[in-house]
Protein backbone atom coordinates (compact mmCIF):
# COMPACT_ATOMS: atom_id res chain seq x y z
CA UNK A 1 0.00 0.00 0.00
CA UNK A 2 1.40 3.51 -1.23
CA UNK A 3 0.08 5.34 2.44
CA UNK A 4 3.17 3.17 3.70
CA UNK A 5 5.56 5.75 2.05
CA UNK A 6 3.95 8.48 4.46
CA UNK A 7 4.90 9.37 7.89
CA UNK A 8 1.87 9.75 10.00
CA UNK A 9 2.35 13.92 10.43
CA UNK A 10 2.22 13.87 6.35
CA UNK A 11 -0.53 11.65 5.86
CA UNK A 12 -2.42 13.89 8.93
CA UNK A 13 -1.24 17.44 6.59
CA UNK A 14 -2.48 15.99 3.59
CA UNK A 15 -5.86 14.84 4.91
CA UNK A 16 -6.25 18.43 6.98
CA UNK A 17 -5.75 20.06 3.34
CA UNK A 18 -7.85 18.19 1.19
CA UNK A 19 -10.71 16.08 2.92
CA UNK A 20 -13.89 17.09 4.55
CA UNK A 21 -14.89 14.79 6.99
CA UNK A 22 -18.34 13.53 8.17
CA UNK A 23 -19.62 15.15 11.40
CA UNK A 24 -16.82 17.05 11.99
CA UNK A 25 -15.54 20.58 13.34
CA UNK A 26 -12.87 20.81 10.48
CA UNK A 27 -11.35 23.90 12.89
CA UNK A 28 -10.78 21.52 15.91
CA UNK A 29 -9.99 19.03 13.10
CA UNK A 30 -7.14 21.27 11.54
CA UNK A 31 -5.88 22.11 15.15
CA UNK A 32 -5.55 18.34 16.62
CA UNK A 33 -4.97 16.02 13.13
CA UNK A 34 -6.87 13.11 12.41
CA UNK A 35 -6.67 9.72 14.00
CA UNK A 36 -5.37 7.41 11.12
CA UNK A 37 -6.11 3.58 11.45
CA UNK A 38 -4.33 1.82 8.82
CA UNK A 39 -5.20 -1.90 9.42
CA UNK A 40 -7.26 -4.41 11.37
CA UNK A 41 -7.67 -8.45 12.32
CA UNK A 42 -10.22 -9.88 14.76
CA UNK A 43 -11.78 -7.86 17.62
CA UNK A 44 -8.97 -4.72 17.21
CA UNK A 45 -8.29 -1.54 15.06
CA UNK A 46 -4.61 -0.52 14.56
CA UNK A 47 -3.36 3.29 13.74
CA UNK A 48 -0.29 4.15 12.13
CA UNK A 49 1.30 4.39 15.39
CA UNK A 50 1.14 0.66 15.72
CA UNK A 51 -1.11 1.31 18.62
CA UNK A 52 -3.74 -2.06 18.93
CA UNK A 53 -7.05 -0.59 19.96
CA UNK A 54 -9.96 -3.16 20.90
CA UNK A 55 -13.32 -1.75 18.53
CA UNK A 56 -16.42 -1.63 21.14
CA UNK A 57 -18.03 -0.23 18.26
CA UNK A 58 -17.54 -2.54 15.35
CA UNK A 59 -16.61 0.15 13.05
CA UNK A 60 -19.64 2.38 12.95
CA UNK A 61 -21.81 -0.46 14.41
CA UNK A 62 -21.72 -2.38 11.54
CA UNK A 63 -18.44 -4.96 11.25
CA UNK A 64 -20.45 -7.57 13.10
CA UNK A 65 -18.26 -10.24 12.11
CA UNK A 66 -15.43 -8.40 12.94
CA UNK A 67 -11.89 -7.69 10.48
CA UNK A 68 -10.03 -9.63 8.36
CA UNK A 69 -12.19 -12.37 6.50
CA UNK A 70 -10.25 -13.41 4.11
CA UNK A 71 -13.42 -15.58 2.49
CA UNK A 72 -15.73 -11.66 1.97
CA UNK A 73 -12.19 -10.48 0.36
CA UNK A 74 -12.30 -13.32 -1.73
CA UNK A 75 -16.32 -13.39 -2.83
CA UNK A 76 -15.73 -9.36 -3.11
CA UNK A 77 -12.51 -11.01 -6.00
CA UNK A 78 -14.39 -13.66 -7.79
CA UNK A 79 -17.72 -11.42 -8.66
CA UNK A 80 -15.30 -8.29 -9.91
CA UNK A 81 -13.63 -10.42 -12.03
CA UNK A 82 -16.83 -12.20 -13.08
CA UNK A 83 -19.17 -9.17 -13.30
CA UNK A 84 -18.06 -6.26 -11.62
CA UNK A 85 -21.47 -3.93 -12.05
CA UNK A 86 -24.26 -4.33 -14.28
CA UNK A 87 -27.68 -2.02 -13.25
CA UNK A 88 -30.96 -3.44 -11.93
CA UNK A 89 -33.17 -1.05 -14.19
CA UNK A 90 -34.82 -1.68 -17.53
CA UNK A 91 -36.04 -5.06 -16.40
CA UNK A 92 -32.73 -6.48 -16.08
CA UNK A 93 -31.01 -8.48 -12.91
CA UNK A 94 -27.61 -9.99 -11.89
CA UNK A 95 -27.46 -13.38 -10.29
CA UNK A 96 -26.72 -11.82 -6.74
CA UNK A 97 -28.93 -9.42 -5.43
CA UNK A 98 -31.32 -12.16 -6.79
CA UNK A 99 -29.97 -14.87 -4.74
CA UNK A 100 -29.27 -12.45 -1.66
CA UNK A 101 -33.62 -11.13 -1.85
CA UNK A 102 -34.35 -14.58 -1.29
CA UNK A 103 -31.80 -15.16 1.35
CA UNK A 104 -33.34 -11.77 3.02
CA UNK A 105 -36.76 -13.31 2.57
CA UNK A 106 -36.08 -16.35 4.34
CA UNK A 107 -34.56 -14.91 7.44
CA UNK A 108 -36.88 -11.93 7.63
CA UNK A 109 -40.30 -11.99 9.36
CA UNK A 110 -42.55 -13.87 6.80
CA UNK A 111 -44.64 -11.41 5.91
CA UNK A 112 -41.67 -9.43 4.09
CA UNK A 113 -40.67 -10.62 0.82
CA UNK A 114 -39.22 -8.41 -1.10
CA UNK A 115 -36.07 -5.74 -1.43
CA UNK A 116 -35.04 -2.56 -2.80
CA UNK A 117 -31.40 -1.96 -2.79
CA UNK A 118 -29.46 1.33 -2.11
CA UNK A 119 -25.71 1.92 -0.74
CA UNK A 120 -26.37 3.66 2.53
CA UNK A 121 -29.05 3.67 5.24
CA UNK A 122 -29.92 6.56 4.41
CA UNK A 123 -30.82 6.03 0.55
CA UNK A 124 -32.81 3.50 1.81
CA UNK A 125 -34.88 5.23 4.04
CA UNK A 126 -35.34 7.82 1.02
CA UNK A 127 -36.70 4.77 -0.54
CA UNK A 128 -38.77 4.05 2.55
CA UNK A 129 -40.50 7.39 2.93
CA UNK A 130 -40.78 7.50 -1.35
CA UNK A 131 -42.17 4.02 -1.18
CA UNK A 132 -44.66 4.62 1.72
CA UNK A 133 -45.94 8.08 0.08
CA UNK A 134 -46.25 5.86 -2.92
CA UNK A 135 -48.15 3.44 -1.41
CA UNK A 136 -50.92 5.81 -0.35
CA UNK A 137 -51.41 7.43 -3.72
CA UNK A 138 -51.98 3.90 -4.99
CA UNK A 139 -54.80 3.54 -2.71
CA UNK A 140 -56.77 6.66 -3.62
CA UNK A 141 -55.73 8.06 -0.68
CA UNK A 142 -52.59 10.79 -1.52
CA UNK A 143 -53.42 13.41 1.79
CA UNK A 144 -52.24 10.48 3.73
CA UNK A 145 -48.83 11.36 3.91
CA UNK A 146 -47.68 12.56 7.01
CA UNK A 147 -44.93 10.92 8.61
CA UNK A 148 -44.11 10.72 12.62
CA UNK A 149 -40.91 10.05 13.59
CA UNK A 150 -39.51 10.86 17.28
CA UNK A 151 -37.05 13.62 18.87
CA UNK A 152 -33.37 12.20 19.05
CA UNK A 153 -33.82 9.76 16.13
CA UNK A 154 -31.37 9.17 13.40
CA UNK A 155 -32.38 7.91 10.20
CA UNK A 156 -29.42 8.97 7.84
CA UNK A 157 -27.87 11.95 6.23
CA UNK A 158 -29.65 12.93 3.05
CA UNK A 159 -32.31 15.42 3.22
CA UNK A 160 -34.64 12.85 3.80
CA UNK A 161 -32.71 10.85 6.07
CA UNK A 162 -32.30 14.11 8.58
CA UNK A 163 -35.79 14.89 7.87
CA UNK A 164 -37.37 11.47 8.94
CA UNK A 165 -34.68 12.22 11.88
CA UNK A 166 -35.26 14.43 14.86
CA UNK A 167 -31.62 15.39 15.82
CA UNK A 168 -32.12 19.49 16.38
CA UNK A 169 -28.62 20.26 15.12
CA UNK A 170 -28.73 18.53 11.57
CA UNK A 171 -32.15 20.61 10.97
CA UNK A 172 -30.73 23.47 11.88
CA UNK A 173 -28.09 23.47 9.26
CA UNK A 174 -30.53 21.41 6.55
CA UNK A 175 -32.66 25.19 5.74
CA UNK A 176 -36.03 23.27 4.93
CA UNK A 177 -37.07 19.61 5.78
CA UNK A 178 -39.38 17.88 3.89
CA UNK A 179 -42.46 18.39 4.71
CA UNK A 180 -45.02 16.61 6.99
CA UNK A 181 -43.01 15.03 9.29
CA UNK A 182 -43.64 15.52 12.87
CA UNK A 183 -41.54 14.42 15.99
CA UNK A 184 -42.83 12.78 19.39
CA UNK A 185 -41.23 11.99 22.03
CA UNK A 186 -38.38 9.04 22.75
CA UNK A 187 -39.32 5.98 24.87
CA UNK A 188 -36.24 6.98 27.03
CA UNK A 189 -37.32 5.76 30.69
CA UNK A 190 -33.61 7.14 32.79
CA UNK A 191 -35.00 10.82 31.87
CA UNK A 192 -38.62 11.14 31.20
CA UNK A 193 -40.22 8.17 33.10
CA UNK A 194 -41.77 9.98 36.11
CA UNK A 195 -41.17 9.59 39.59
CA UNK A 196 -42.36 6.20 40.68
CA UNK A 197 -43.53 5.15 37.17
CA UNK A 198 -42.70 1.95 36.16
CA UNK A 199 -41.08 1.19 32.49
CA UNK A 200 -44.09 -0.69 32.01
CA UNK A 201 -46.35 2.11 31.92
CA UNK A 202 -43.82 4.56 30.85
CA UNK A 203 -43.74 2.35 27.56
CA UNK A 204 -47.32 2.78 27.43
CA UNK A 205 -47.46 6.38 27.86
CA UNK A 206 -44.48 6.67 25.41
CA UNK A 207 -46.57 5.00 22.69
CA UNK A 208 -49.26 7.46 23.59
CA UNK A 209 -47.47 9.70 21.95
CA UNK A 210 -47.93 8.55 18.91
CA UNK A 211 -51.61 8.38 18.84
CA UNK A 212 -51.94 11.70 19.96
CA UNK A 213 -50.00 12.87 17.00
CA UNK A 214 -51.95 10.54 15.07
CA UNK A 215 -55.05 12.36 16.02
CA UNK A 216 -53.95 15.50 16.09
CA UNK A 217 -53.60 15.34 12.05
CA UNK A 218 -56.77 12.73 11.77
CA UNK A 219 -55.80 9.49 11.21
CA UNK A 220 -56.68 9.96 7.35
CA UNK A 221 -53.59 12.26 6.59
CA UNK A 222 -51.01 9.99 8.60
CA UNK A 223 -49.14 7.60 6.46
CA UNK A 224 -46.40 5.92 8.47
CA UNK A 225 -44.76 5.86 12.15
CA UNK A 226 -40.79 5.44 11.29
CA UNK A 227 -38.69 4.23 14.52
CA UNK A 228 -35.32 2.37 14.65
CA UNK A 229 -36.27 -0.57 17.49
CA UNK A 230 -33.61 0.71 19.78
CA UNK A 231 -32.16 3.99 18.78
CA UNK A 232 -28.80 4.23 18.55
CA UNK A 233 -26.60 7.52 17.67
CA UNK A 234 -29.22 9.14 19.68
CA UNK A 235 -27.58 7.16 22.62
CA UNK A 236 -28.67 3.31 22.78
CA UNK A 237 -32.14 4.00 24.12
CA UNK A 238 -33.76 0.77 25.06
CA UNK A 239 -37.91 1.00 25.07
CA UNK A 240 -39.63 -1.10 27.67
CA UNK A 241 -41.02 -3.82 25.99
CA UNK A 242 -44.53 -2.54 26.53
CA UNK A 243 -43.60 -0.22 23.90
CA UNK A 244 -43.60 -1.79 20.49
CA UNK A 245 -46.46 -3.80 20.61
CA UNK A 246 -48.81 -0.85 21.78
CA UNK A 247 -47.04 1.13 19.06
CA UNK A 248 -48.06 -1.47 16.60
CA UNK A 249 -51.47 -1.79 18.10
CA UNK A 250 -51.94 2.27 17.67
CA UNK A 251 -50.94 2.31 14.56
CA UNK A 252 -53.55 -0.64 13.15
CA UNK A 253 -55.86 1.01 14.92
CA UNK A 254 -55.16 4.05 12.63
CA UNK A 255 -54.76 1.97 9.68
CA UNK A 256 -51.05 3.56 9.49
CA UNK A 257 -47.84 1.90 8.28
CA UNK A 258 -45.50 0.93 10.56
CA UNK A 259 -41.52 1.71 9.43
CA UNK A 260 -38.37 0.11 11.12
CA UNK A 261 -35.11 1.20 11.07
CA UNK A 262 -33.07 -1.47 11.63
CA UNK A 263 -29.70 -0.50 10.10
CA UNK A 264 -28.14 -0.79 13.45
CA UNK A 265 -29.96 -4.14 14.95
CA UNK A 266 -30.56 -5.84 12.04
CA UNK A 267 -28.49 -9.02 11.32
CA UNK A 268 -28.07 -10.01 15.18
CA UNK A 269 -27.48 -7.19 17.15
CA UNK A 270 -30.40 -7.80 19.22
CA UNK A 271 -30.03 -11.74 19.19
CA UNK A 272 -32.34 -12.08 16.76
CA UNK A 273 -32.24 -11.71 12.56
CA UNK A 274 -34.38 -8.80 13.06
CA UNK A 275 -35.27 -6.54 16.57
CA UNK A 276 -38.65 -6.84 15.09
CA UNK A 277 -38.38 -10.27 16.24
CA UNK A 278 -37.16 -9.17 19.50
CA UNK A 279 -39.84 -6.92 20.20
CA UNK A 280 -42.80 -9.29 18.56
CA UNK A 281 -43.91 -6.54 16.07
CA UNK A 282 -44.73 -6.89 12.30
CA UNK A 283 -43.66 -3.64 10.02
CA UNK A 284 -44.25 -3.34 7.22
CA UNK A 285 -41.07 -1.89 6.31
CA UNK A 286 -37.64 -2.76 7.68
CA UNK A 287 -34.38 -0.54 6.51
CA UNK A 288 -31.16 -2.04 7.04
CA UNK A 289 -27.21 -1.52 5.98
CA UNK A 290 -24.47 -1.60 7.97
CA UNK A 291 -23.96 -5.45 9.28
CA UNK A 292 -25.66 -6.33 6.26
CA UNK A 293 -22.19 -6.84 4.47
CA UNK A 294 -20.27 -5.94 7.82
CA UNK A 295 -19.20 -2.98 6.49
CA UNK A 296 -17.07 -4.65 4.12
CA UNK A 297 -19.02 -3.09 1.05
CA UNK A 298 -21.27 -0.40 1.09
CA UNK A 299 -25.02 -1.59 0.29
CA UNK A 300 -28.37 -1.28 2.05
CA UNK A 301 -31.88 -3.53 2.01
CA UNK A 302 -35.02 -1.96 2.61
CA UNK A 303 -37.32 -4.87 3.24
CA UNK A 304 -40.52 -4.87 1.89
CA UNK A 305 -43.96 -6.09 3.39
CA UNK A 306 -46.13 -8.08 1.49
CA UNK A 307 -49.45 -5.38 1.88
CA UNK A 308 -46.83 -2.93 0.10
CA UNK A 309 -45.38 -5.06 -2.27
CA UNK A 310 -49.36 -6.60 -3.46
CA UNK A 311 -50.45 -3.03 -3.82
CA UNK A 312 -47.35 -1.94 -6.21
CA UNK A 313 -48.06 -5.08 -8.17
CA UNK A 314 -51.70 -5.23 -8.53
CA UNK A 315 -52.12 -1.04 -9.40
CA UNK A 316 -48.94 -1.18 -11.19
CA UNK A 317 -47.36 1.86 -12.75
CA UNK A 318 -43.77 2.72 -12.49
CA UNK A 319 -42.20 3.41 -8.59
CA UNK A 320 -39.69 6.70 -10.45
CA UNK A 321 -37.00 5.82 -8.10
CA UNK A 322 -33.61 4.10 -7.80
CA UNK A 323 -29.84 4.22 -7.56
CA UNK A 324 -27.62 3.37 -10.38
CA UNK A 325 -26.00 0.81 -7.69
CA UNK A 326 -29.24 -0.67 -6.73
CA UNK A 327 -28.17 -4.46 -6.21
CA UNK A 328 -24.70 -3.95 -7.19
CA UNK A 329 -23.30 -7.18 -7.77
CA UNK A 330 -20.04 -6.97 -5.87
CA UNK A 331 -21.84 -6.02 -2.89
CA UNK A 332 -24.98 -8.42 -2.80
CA UNK A 333 -22.08 -10.67 -3.27
CA UNK A 334 -20.18 -9.74 0.01
CA UNK A 335 -23.64 -9.44 1.40
CA UNK A 336 -24.47 -13.12 1.00
CA UNK A 337 -20.92 -14.16 2.21
CA UNK A 338 -21.35 -12.41 5.38
CA UNK A 339 -24.58 -13.76 6.11
CA UNK A 340 -23.31 -17.15 5.22
CA UNK A 341 -20.87 -16.77 8.03
CA UNK A 342 -23.06 -15.59 10.73
CA UNK A 343 -25.22 -18.49 9.97
CA UNK A 344 -22.51 -20.97 10.36
CA UNK A 345 -20.92 -19.56 13.27
CA UNK A 346 -24.08 -19.36 14.69
CA UNK A 347 -23.86 -15.83 16.07
CA UNK A 348 -26.94 -14.46 16.38
CA UNK A 349 -28.11 -17.22 18.55
CA UNK A 350 -24.53 -16.86 20.85
CA UNK A 351 -25.47 -13.42 20.94
CA UNK A 352 -28.86 -14.14 22.22
CA UNK A 353 -28.25 -17.21 24.47
CA UNK A 354 -24.61 -16.43 26.09
CA UNK A 355 -22.43 -13.32 25.08
CA UNK A 356 -25.58 -11.07 25.39
CA UNK A 357 -26.73 -12.05 28.69
CA UNK A 358 -22.99 -12.25 29.62
CA UNK A 359 -22.24 -8.52 28.43
CA UNK A 360 -25.75 -7.58 30.11
CA UNK A 361 -24.15 -9.00 33.61
CA UNK A 362 -20.13 -7.67 33.16
CA UNK A 363 -21.97 -4.14 32.19
CA UNK A 364 -24.00 -3.83 35.41
CA UNK A 365 -21.65 -6.13 37.74
CA UNK A 366 -18.55 -4.04 36.80
CA UNK A 367 -19.35 -1.23 35.71
CA UNK A 368 -22.62 0.45 37.05
CA UNK A 369 -21.58 0.84 41.03
CA UNK A 370 -18.50 3.31 39.48
CA UNK A 371 -19.13 6.65 40.69
CA UNK A 372 -19.09 8.34 37.34
CA UNK A 373 -21.91 5.95 36.67
CA UNK A 374 -25.74 6.57 36.38
CA UNK A 375 -27.28 3.79 34.91
CA UNK A 376 -25.89 0.96 32.55
CA UNK A 377 -28.44 -0.78 29.80
CA UNK A 378 -28.12 -3.22 27.08
CA UNK A 379 -29.56 -5.39 24.95
CA UNK A 380 -27.88 -8.39 22.98
CA UNK A 381 -24.22 -6.47 21.93
CA UNK A 382 -25.59 -3.26 22.45
CA UNK A 383 -24.83 -1.13 25.46
CA UNK A 384 -24.91 2.30 26.74
CA UNK A 385 -23.44 4.26 29.98
CA UNK A 386 -24.81 7.52 31.41
CA UNK A 387 -21.98 9.04 32.68
CA UNK A 388 -23.11 11.26 36.37
CA UNK A 389 -21.88 13.59 38.92
CA UNK A 390 -24.28 12.43 41.13
CA UNK A 391 -25.71 8.85 40.87
CA UNK A 392 -28.68 9.74 43.03
CA UNK A 393 -30.22 13.09 41.65
CA UNK A 394 -28.57 11.94 38.07
CA UNK A 395 -27.49 15.66 37.26
CA UNK A 396 -24.91 15.73 34.63
CA UNK A 397 -21.47 17.46 34.42
CA UNK A 398 -21.08 20.99 32.61
CA UNK A 399 -20.90 21.53 29.73
CA UNK A 400 -23.13 19.32 28.75
CA UNK A 401 -21.22 15.97 26.84
CA UNK A 402 -17.43 17.04 28.59
CA UNK A 403 -17.53 13.90 30.55
CA UNK A 404 -18.59 11.71 28.08
CA UNK A 405 -16.07 12.62 25.44
CA UNK A 406 -13.43 12.58 28.73
CA UNK A 407 -14.15 9.45 29.54
CA UNK A 408 -14.10 8.26 25.47
CA UNK A 409 -10.42 10.18 25.10
CA UNK A 410 -9.01 8.00 28.11
CA UNK A 411 -10.70 4.77 26.81
CA UNK A 412 -9.35 5.17 23.19
CA UNK A 413 -5.30 6.07 25.17
CA UNK A 414 -6.03 2.45 26.58
CA UNK A 415 -7.10 0.59 24.04
CA UNK A 416 -10.39 0.65 24.08
CA UNK A 417 -12.44 2.36 21.47
CA UNK A 418 -16.06 3.57 22.17
CA UNK A 419 -18.15 6.40 21.24
CA UNK A 420 -19.65 9.23 23.54
CA UNK A 421 -23.02 10.88 22.78
CA UNK A 422 -24.14 13.93 24.53
CA UNK A 423 -23.27 12.30 28.24
CA UNK A 424 -23.98 8.81 27.44
CA UNK A 425 -21.13 6.21 26.56
CA UNK A 426 -21.92 3.85 23.66
CA UNK A 427 -20.60 0.27 22.96
CA UNK A 428 -22.01 -1.36 19.59
CA UNK A 429 -19.37 -4.66 19.69
CA UNK A 430 -18.47 -7.04 16.55
CA UNK A 431 -20.73 -10.27 17.44
CA UNK A 432 -17.65 -12.46 17.46
CA UNK A 433 -16.97 -10.98 20.56
CA UNK A 434 -16.30 -13.88 23.28
CA UNK A 435 -16.78 -13.77 26.99
CA UNK A 436 -13.08 -12.88 26.84
CA UNK A 437 -13.17 -9.91 24.98
CA UNK A 438 -16.09 -8.64 27.14
CA UNK A 439 -13.84 -8.75 30.07
CA UNK A 440 -11.00 -7.01 28.15
CA UNK A 441 -13.73 -4.15 27.39
CA UNK A 442 -15.07 -4.00 31.08
CA UNK A 443 -11.27 -4.17 31.98
CA UNK A 444 -10.33 -0.93 29.68
CA UNK A 445 -13.69 0.90 30.22
CA UNK A 446 -13.24 0.58 34.41
CA UNK A 447 -9.75 2.29 33.79
CA UNK A 448 -11.16 4.89 31.90
CA UNK A 449 -13.53 5.52 34.36
CA UNK A 450 -11.24 5.97 36.89
CA UNK A 451 -8.66 8.54 35.04
CA UNK A 452 -11.97 10.31 34.01
CA UNK A 453 -12.87 10.67 37.45
CA UNK A 454 -9.51 12.17 38.40
CA UNK A 455 -9.69 14.52 35.68
CA UNK A 456 -13.39 15.71 36.88
CA UNK A 457 -12.35 16.22 39.84
CA UNK A 458 -9.15 18.50 39.24
CA UNK A 459 -11.49 20.87 36.90
C1 LIG B 1 -26.25 4.74 10.31
C2 LIG B 1 -27.73 4.85 10.30
C3 LIG B 1 -28.42 5.32 9.18
C4 LIG B 1 -27.72 5.89 8.00
O1 LIG B 1 -26.94 4.98 7.32
P1 LIG B 1 -25.80 5.54 6.31
O2 LIG B 1 -25.29 4.29 5.70
O3 LIG B 1 -24.82 6.29 7.14
O4 LIG B 1 -26.49 6.42 5.34
C5 LIG B 1 -29.79 5.30 9.21
N1 LIG B 1 -30.46 4.83 10.28
C6 LIG B 1 -29.84 4.37 11.37
C7 LIG B 1 -30.65 3.85 12.51
C8 LIG B 1 -28.45 4.40 11.42
O5 LIG B 1 -27.84 3.99 12.53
Amino acid sequence: MTYQNYSLKQLQQIDAAHHLHPFTDHKELRAAGSRIITHANGAFIYDSEGTEILDGMAGLWCVNIGYGRDELAEAAYAQMKELPYYNSFFKTSTPTPVLLSKKLAEIAPKHINQVFYGSSGSEANDTALRLVRHYWVLEGKPEKNRIISRKMAYHGSTVAGTSLGGMDAMHKQLGGAVPNIVHVMMPYAYELALPGESDHDFGLRAAKAVEDAILEAGADKVAAFIGEPVMGAGGVKIPPMSYWPEVQRICRKYDVLLMLDEVITGYGRTGEWFAAQTFGIEPDTITTAKALTSGYQPLSALLVGDRITSTLVEKGGEFNHGYTYSGHPVACAVALKNLEIIEREGMVDRVRNDTGPYFAKALQERIAGHDLVGEVRSIGLMGAIEIVKDKATKERFLPSGSAAVTVRDHAIANGMMLRATGDTMILSPPLMWTRDTIDMACERIGKALDLAQADLRKR
